[in-house]
This record gives C-alpha cells, structure tokens and sequence, in this order.
C-alpha cells in the first residue's frame, strides 16, 4: 500500500460522506497528492520516516496554512489566504502527515455546536438531525466519519473535548503552553489550546508527540522537555488515584451519561484504580467566570478586524470610522458580535473590578481547587459533557443554555490542566464521553488512564 492510495482512500471517503455530513471547508487534494507522491518515492527506502508517515489528517480551520484559505468559518476571513504555516502545521510537515483539507467550526471557535459557522453546519455522523458539538465540530466529525485518519482541533473552554465526546472519537487537550499557538487565530490566548482528535488514544500520544514542544514564536510556550507519550501506554492502572468531583455529577447531569461515567469508573476499579469522591467547591462559577475573560480577551483579540489589514472590507464606507464599522457589521455573525460587547463591556474602566478582576479572581480559586485535589489523586475523573449531542436547532438562539453545555471541561481551561475524552457508551445511539483531567503536563498519566480504560 502506498501514501497515494491512503490519500486517494480518504478523499474517495469524502466524496462519499461529505455530502451527508459537511466536516470540511475547503480541501487540499493537489498538494495532499504531490506531497503521497514525493513520500512514495521515499517508501521501500531505508531513510528514516517521520513519525505520521503518510498519513491523511484534516485542520481546523482557525490554524493557519500557508496558500491555503484559513477562515475561522467568518464571512470576515472569507477571502484570507495566509501567507505562512502554523507552527503546528509545520510540525506536521516535519512529522510527513499529509493535510487533506481545512475544517468547519464555529466562527472564531465561539460555539458549542458548528452551528456558528457562517457557511453551514457541520452534522453528527451518528444522526444527521444532532449537532456534532463544537467548536471543532468539523474536526471531530471528519475523523468519526472515517475522511482522515486524525485532525486537529482548538479548545478554549471545551470545544475539542465537547465534540469528540458527541461524535464518539478520542479528544485531548493539552496542558496550556505544551503546543504552540503561533499561527493560532487567537480567541482568548490564555485560555487557547490546540490538540488531537483521533479514533483512539494511542494515536492522540502520537499526534501530540510529534506537535508538543517549546516554540520561541510564542512566548507563553513552555521550555520543558517532551516525553515519550507512546511509553506511557502500559495498560496499567493498579493503584492509580482516581478523584471524582461530586459536582461533576450532580444538578444538571443527564441520568444516561452518570450512568456510563459510573460503569467506567467501575471498570477502572476493576483494573486496580482507588476511586474516591472528592469536592471542586468553586466548579458552579466557572461558566460565569469564563464567558467574562473568554469575551473580554476575545474583544480584545478581534480587534485586529478591521478591514484594513486582514480579510473583507466593506463596499462604498463614508469614511475611516465608516470602513471600521461597516465592516465588522457585515463580516461578523450575532455569536462574536455578543462576545465583543460583553466583554468590551467587562473591560471598561467603571466595571473592571467588578467583572474582569473578580473573574480573574475566581479563576485563582478553581485553579487552587484543583492543586488541593491532585495533592492526594493522580486524576479527576467525571463526564465530559452533562449531555450527548443535542438535536440541531434546539438551542441556536439560546446562549445561556448553550453556555452550559461546557460546564464540565471549563473548569480545566480555567487551570491551564491537560484533560482527554475518550468514549464511554452510547445513549439512544449517540455517543458519550469520559473525561481524564490531569495534573499541568502530566498528560502521559490521562494517556495511560484513557488507554488502560478504552
Ligand atoms: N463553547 C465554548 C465557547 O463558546 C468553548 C469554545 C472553545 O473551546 N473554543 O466559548
């Protein structure tokens, strides 16, 4: 078998499924097919192989690639053709995976269900009628459908893990500066972090592997040493501290998804894991306090849209103040317009102290939460999302309901932990997620855990 014929294979796929299931903004097959044929010529050749060799993987399409469109799924970045590669992007350049395409989401990863992206939605591979979570709802939905072998996806509150949950693949974030986020189209930078999505663990310890690692183009990336994920992989569990929020699964958690959190953590009990209830007292301010520093870095980040130096400008404007106004009027959809004003609303002089410093505050609190926890458990273990999918259309146009869906994976953006979602069982046909939170780059630990359990 050749590089040619797995790509050929993943785009024979897409053509297959796209129609029904709508993952991809734009793809690559050109160069994905120059790039199968200059790595064939490598094949039966004793030279050392990257670590993805030949394999088809798809991009979320706020990670930007050189000569190919990088939308953030905007009408504002419609036309934006960057002219450089994500670190990211590199990285897997360096690794020979093969890029296939860009990937839907929601516009600006400001959503929990692709239904944001101003294109069109993206639709569960499990039931076309539910939403495939989000905002890397694309990247979640092209690896379950079987159109690339992994992607990557960004997670700011939830959105790798939430989807990968819906759609019944492997999901991880990474501690906050393992990856790098230069050519990351920036929503909130402190919270912002790119990961894996795959069919199973080990393949999220060999995309991580070969994306972790210090960057000097981003100075809020970690200088430490990358370990040896694939190692971490031994099955074995005995002993293993598991902590289990009694937050996570009280008020608000669906019956069927407790259900299968409680069979998982029986399992891991049966693998020689100590399971213990614990408290993260602070987790129901979380949501609050999030979508108050999400929005407040998001109005500051999306300022750089003016219609002057990136993407679309708006026809026939009066004047400057004119091209500034009209132009983001037009180019962004209700979601950032909502997220621009409260948090530019948070960041103003009178009610700084009120919202913006006491989020930061509350922030400290739930970190110091977690720092209690892990000073006796090796991981906190809990749901990734209260529910499964919800049906497409049933809370577009509801915010506050829509905000609460990423209650539980909040938290660990909030504290800068690592944490992975790995499939847990099914309700009504739809899939649900097992969240592993770790300690700060601890994530060979939630690998071997995610591993021992799948
Ligand atoms: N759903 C959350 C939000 O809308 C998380 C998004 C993300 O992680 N990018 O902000």
């Amino acid at each position: 078998i050749s590089v040619t014929d797995v790509v050929d294979e993943s785009y024979r796929r897409i053509a297959q499924v796209e129609d029904k299931v709508k993952a991809f903004l734009a793809l690559d097959e050109e160069r994905a097919r120059a790039t199968a044929k200059t790595l064939d010529a490598r094949l039966g050749t004793d030279d050392s192989k990257g670590l993805l060799f030949g394999l088809p993987i798809g991009v979320k399409d706020n990670i930007v690639t050189e000569g190919l469109t990088t939308t953030c799924a905007s009408q504002f970045l419609k036309n934006y053709n960057p002219i450089y590669d994500a670190t990211v992007v590199k990285k897997l350049q360096q690794a020979e995976a093969v890029t296939i395409g860009k990937l839907n989401m929601d516009e600006f990863a400001m959503g929990g269900s692709n239904e944001n992206s101003s294109f069109h939605p993206t639709y569960n591979p499990w039931n076309p009628d539910y939403v495939p979570g989000g905002s890397s709802g694309g990247s979640a939905a092209a690896v379950a459908a079987g159109e690339v072998f992994f992607s990557l996806g960004s997670d700011t509150g939830g959105s790798i893990r939430q989807p990968a949950s819906y759609c019944g693949v492997v999901g991880m974030k990474p501690t906050y500066g393992l990856v790098s986020r230069f050519g990351l189209v920036a929503f909130a930078s402190s919270l912002d972090q790119i990961g894996p999505l795959t069919k199973n663990v080990e393949d999220s310890a060999y995309l991580l592997q070969a994306i972790a690692g210090h960057d000097p183009m981003d100075s809020t990336s970690l200088d430490v040493d990358v370990p040896d994920y694939l190692s971490a992989l031994t099955g074995d569990v005995q002993g293993l501290r598991i902590a289990v929020p009694k937050e996570y699964l009280g008020q608000g958690i669906d019956p069927k998804v407790k259900d299968a959190v409680l069979t998982a953590l029986k399992t891991l009990e049966g693998l020689g894991a100590i399971v213990e209830e614990v408290s993260l007292p602070h987790s129901e301010y979380a949501v609050a306090a999030y979508y108050l520093l999400a929005s407040s870095e998001a109005s500051s980040n999306l300022a750089r849209f003016d219609g002057v130096r990136y993407g679309v400008r708006a026809d026939n404007p009066k004047n400057l103040l004119d091209v500034y106004l009209k132009s983001r009027s037009e180019g962004f959809g209700d979601e950032v317009k909502r997220r621009i004003m409260l948090g530019t609303y948070a960041l103003s002089s009178g009610y700084y102290d009120a919202y913006y410093l006491k989020a930061q505050k509350v922030r400290t609190l739930i970190k110091r939460d977690f720092e209690q926890v892990f000073e006796k458990y090796d991981v906190v273990i809990g749901p990734t999302a209260p529910t499964p999918a919800f049906r497409i259309g049933s809370q577009h146009g509801d915010p506050l309901t829509m905000y609460l869906n990423d209650i539980l994976t909040i938290p660990v953006n909030l504290a800068g932990l690592p944490a992975i979602s790995v499939p847990c069982g099914f309700a009504d046909g739809l899939p649900i997620g097992l969240q592993v939170i770790g300690k700060a780059l601890d994530e060979s630990t939630i690998l071997r855990v995610a591993h021992a359990y799948e």
